[in-house]
């Protein structure tokens, strides 16, 4: 996109929304269009098919995560308890 100097991904909104919207929109999206590694295969080409729902396209493993991101601190802190209430058990 060589026409978007600092809009980025928000370009397509034009001026509608707000600048300051359309800044955190772009802030957010630039993270979610980074490429992800996959957790099976471990190639970066996991995207975003839907929100909290992420897919590799490599392998076509399919996973929940974050909205925006497929890996979240909250996420991380479940998982872990899920295991140690497993490992209880
Ligand atoms: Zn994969």
């Amino acid at each position: 996109m060589p026409r978007t100097k600092k809009v980025g991904s928000t370009g397509r909104f034009g001026p509608r929304y707000g600048s300051t919207v359309r800044k955190r929109v772009a802030k957010i999206e630039e993270k979610m269009k980074q490429p992800h590694r996959c957790p099976q295969c471990q190639t970066p080409s996991v995207r975003r098919v839907s929100v909290g729902v992420w897919q590799c396209k490599k392998c076509s493993y399919k996973f929940a995560g974050g909205a925006y991101i497929p890996v979240t601190m909250e996420g991380k802190k479940a998982t872990r308890n899920v295991k140690r209430l497993k490992d209880l058990m």
